[in-house]
């Protein structure tokens, strides 16, 4: 696939997406998402306008973002997002190499992140931005804190703001909002409520913690994003539109 008619063809769902809900196309940051390609895909994306790229294993990330930046020298302009879920041992490569984390979830890896930044003096000149993720439609499979009912159960919404404050509190953390994964191949209006659902609860959060930021929403991916869009979503997730079918399935 050529990834700039790719990369065109979901500029062109995003407008329409945003304009049918009377959004502004530019509120929405575009993730390309190259997990499984490799750092010359990268290089070609950027050359074709994309600024914002996602990994979501870090090892990858690590991997790749050095050699992307040593063929495209020293003027360029990247946002790096490592979107998918981190065991705790890994947080050093999200610290390392992130610029915005997508996938917290628990308190532990948030003090880990924020120590690591600590030491490598990062907390002030290069914070790393933070989404929480959520699991809103209660499938077993997502990763996430469990937020399947948040409305009638106060216990999830106490999880939740535990984490929350505690991203408020670490040095080098910035909250942004949440993030979510709709349910895999259901009908539209199951995916549209867990993109609403999500979006309430984000704003329930910026009411119930407002010394930090939360109003931000990482949804929607290559099937889903124009849903995701129409419900709010201000960064989308966006892997096959634009660079076709992955050889391996991760
Ligand atoms: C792979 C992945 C995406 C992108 O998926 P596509 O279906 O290729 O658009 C988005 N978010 C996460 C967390 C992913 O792992």
């Amino acid at each position: 696939m050529n990834i700039a008619e790719g990369y065109e063809a979901v500029l062109r769902r995003v407008a329409k997406a945003a304009v049918q809900s009377g959004r502004d196309p530019g509120d929405v940051t575009l993730v390309a998402v190259t997990k499984t390609w490799p750092a010359e895909v990268v290089v070609n994306a950027y050359q074709c306008g994309l600024k914002h790229f996602g990994e979501n294993r870090a090892e990858e990330l690590a991997d790749k973002k050095p050699i992307v930046e040593a063929k495209l020298g020293p003027n360029r302009t990247i946002t790096w997002h490592a979107i998918g879920s981190l065991q705790s041992r890994k947080t050093n490569f999200v610290a390392d190499y992130a610029d915005v984390f997508h996938a917290l979830d628990r308190i532990k890896i948030a003090r880990r992140l924020s120590e690591r930044l600590i030491e490598n003096s990062r907390v002030d000149i290069k914070p790393i931005a933070v989404f929480l993720e959520v699991n809103v439609s209660g499938e077993l499979s997502k990763a996430g804190i469990n937020c399947s009912r948040w409305e009638e159960d106060p216990s999830q919404r106490h999880a939740l703001l535990d984490i929350a404050k505690s991203v408020v509190n670490f040095p080098g953390l910035i909250p942004q909002g949440l993030m979510t994964m709709a349910p895999w191949e259901v009908d539209e209006q199951v995916i549209r409520d867990v993109f609403r659902r999500t979006r309430r609860l984000s704003e329930w959060l910026q009411e119930t913690v407002p010394n930090g930021s939360w109003l931000k929403l990482s949804m929607g991916m290559t099937d889903d994003f124009e849903i995701a869009i129409q419900e709010g979503a201000t960064h989308i997730r966006v892997g096959r539109a634009i660079f076709g079918p992955r050889s391996s399935n991760m």
